[in-house]
């Protein structure tokens, strides 16, 4: 049983120890149950770029991407976070057109890519500074400030709500693609992503293409690494390295960026986005319990989570924070 007070927060992805983050510095004592360690979740996985999201519910959602991309630009000037800010391109093989999404005004030095900037095989495509985040440095930061501020972080599975609720009265169930089973949700699917690590050949800037179908092309650079992507598989729950994904992933990242064609391979990376048609974040009473849900954050998790974890917080403790 937690201590009176506690708040228990079910979840050490992105979601789950930014919350606890926020609830713990903010003087409130939290406890993290994981079913694995933040090393080995969906979001350690992630590339990670933050970037508009269009997700539902497309207010608040706005509201989430922009109050996260704050947060992360001033993470940024802290060169042990795992954040930095770097340029480079978004760009789709159909005509974007001029209709932005509003968080494009966050982005000062957003500007549409001249046609000797787009790879071949690409017809529009936009150049930015965004802020891209090292997953698993970015998680060990967060873990780090949540046990600095007094948090507890336990690997223990959470069974049921029941199980949660005979713990504590006031939880945040930020439980990802886990809350298919957690809670029944039968909204929430997994959509596999696939990820190949190469030793980093030279690369500074970012690639994104955007628009596309189960198979994209993404690289994100880290220091000596560059984490290459892209592959959605809806409804698909392995987690184990598929070849043939890895193989078509290096091939379309070299047609894009030469310099990456033979790069070292370090590893092959899979994770479970939690696919639901709308990010699930509002109370539930249950049993004597207080439960706020935070899941369903699809491909967008890391770019809303401060935006998600400041209201969860807020509406688990019924008071604003920060
Ligand atoms: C290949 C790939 C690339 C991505 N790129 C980006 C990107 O560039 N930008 C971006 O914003 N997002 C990106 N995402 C999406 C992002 O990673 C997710 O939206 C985000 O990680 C979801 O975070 P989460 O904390 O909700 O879930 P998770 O990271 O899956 O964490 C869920 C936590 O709940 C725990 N859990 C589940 N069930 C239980 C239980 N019963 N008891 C106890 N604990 C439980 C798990 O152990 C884990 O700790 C990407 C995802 C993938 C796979």
């Amino acid at each position: 049983m937690a201590a009176n007070g506690t708040v228990l927060v079910i979840g050490a992805g992105v979601i789950g120890l930014s919350t606890a983050v926020i609830l713990a510095e903010s003087g409130v004592p939290v406890r993290v149950r994981t079913d694995e360690p933040p090393a080995d979740t969906t979001s350690a996985v992630a590339g990670a770029i933050w970037g508009p999201a269009l997700l539902q519910p497309a207010d608040r959602v706005r509201r989430w991407v922009a109050d996260t991309y704050r947060a992360l630009v001033e993470l940024a000037a802290d060169d042990t976070s795992g954040v930095h800010l770097a340029t480079g391109r978004m760009a789709a093989r159909v005509d974007l057109g001029d209709q932005l999404p509003p968080e494009a005004l966050l982005l000062p030095d957003l500007r549409r890519c001249t046609p000797d900037e787009l790879p071949a095989g690409f017809r529009s495509g936009y150049r930015a500074t965004l802020p891209l985040i090292d997953m698993p440095r970015y998680l060990e930061h967060l873990t780090g400030r949540l046990l600095a501020a007094g948090g507890e972080l336990l690997i223990s599975p959470v069974s049921s709500l029941a199980d949660a609720a005979a713990e504590a009265d006031r939880i945040v169930n930020c439980t990802g693609v886990g809350a298919h089973e957690l809670v029944g949700d039968p909204g929430v699917r997994p959509v596999r992503g696939q990820h190949v690590l190469v030793r980093n050949p030279g690369i500074s800037e970012y690639f994104v293409e955007v628009g596309a179908g189960p198979e994209f092309t993404s690289y994100v650079p880290h220091g000596d690494r560059v984490v290459l992507g892209g592959v959605a598989g809806e409804h698909d729950w392995s987690r184990a390295p598929d070849r043939d994904d890895s193989a078509a992933v290096l091939r379309r990242c070299a047609q894009v960026e030469p310099l990456l064609a033979g790069a070292e391979v370090l590893g092959e990376t899979v994770g479970l986005r939690p696919g639901r048609d709308a990010v699930r974040l509002e109370t539930e009473r249950f049993g004597g319990a207080t439960v706020v849900h935070d899941y369903g954050h699809s491909g967008c998790g890391v770019s809303l989570s401060w935006g998600c974890a400041a209201e969860a917080a807020g509406l688990v403790l019924g008071r604003p924070v920060r």
